[in-house]
């Protein structure tokens, strides 16, 4: 068995073992909706031989970071029926068009203005991906450790924005998405947690709580994370 192989499958005894004692330790009350996780496999700075081993092991969520990158695995992995490619980093404008012809799912949205451009793309654009109809799938990113240097909407306009983005014709509003600071406590996961049930009450497309690294996937799980995006855990370290 590959190493990409063994990985993968160590990471989903993890995802299944914190799931147990999420189901365990939750309160009923925030457990009206019991979500299933996905593993997004992070293979930005990687080639797309890895991919395809990681394809070939089952896998079909895929996360990336650079839009040039990206495009040429994505180009290079067209043949490879019901890959699902999500755009992780930060969006510049000028990029809109090619992340909107291009992914499935976008999880840093921090900004009206890049909804705005993704959606009217989209309404110009001739979708040819194969695990969406016509739409995109959209995750607010967080600035949830309020950190002056990340990316991510702050907490008081997270909802104005979500107002935005459910009126985009062509962009269907996911969840959330949150990278907490290396050393982060628990209470920065608690709250992500408490805006996606916030956001869950308020719109009945929302189910997805992307959140969750190599190295805090455990934490993300039990504050409710729907998503983990992993990237060194099976790929190995980046250069
Ligand atoms: C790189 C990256 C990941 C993966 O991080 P690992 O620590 O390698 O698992 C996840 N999410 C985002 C937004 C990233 O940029």
């Amino acid at each position: 068995m590959n190493e990409i192989k063994e990985n993968i499958q160590k990471i989903k005894r993890q995802i299944a073992q914190a799931a147990e004692t999420r189901i365990q330790t939750q309160m009923p009350s925030s457990n009206n909706r019991p979500n299933s996780i996905t593993l997004l496999a992070v293979s930005k700075t990687k080639p797309s031989s890895a991919v395809e081993q990681a394809y070939q092991a089952g896998q079909r969520d895929f996360g990336e970071n650079y839009v040039q990158e990206a495009i040429e695995k994505i180009t290079t992995l067209s043949h490879l029926p019901h890959l699902c490619w999500h755009f992780i980093g930060p969006i510049q404008s000028n990029k809109t068009k090619q992340i909107a012809q291009h992914f499935n799912w976008v999880h840093s949205v921090d900004r009206a203005k890049i909804a705005q451009r993704l959606n009217a793309h989209l309404n110009t654009a001739n979708q040819s991906n194969e695990c969406q109809d016509t739409s995109l799938n959209i995750c607010l990113q967080v600035n949830i450790s309020e950190e002056a240097s990340k990316s991510g909407i702050m907490v008081e306009d997270l909802f104005s924005l979500a107002e935005v983005v459910d009126n985009c014709d062509k962009l269907t509003l996911r969840g959330l998405m949150a990278i907490p600071e290396k050393n982060a406590g628990e209470a920065s996961y608690k709250k992500m947690q408490h805006l996606f049930n916030q956001l869950q009450a308020q719109y009945p497309t929302v189910d997805t709580l992307s959140m969750g690294m190599s190295n805090d996937l455990a934490m993300a799980i039990k504050h409710g994370s729907t998503m983990v995006r992993v990237g060194t855990a099976i790929f190995g370290a980046r250069a």
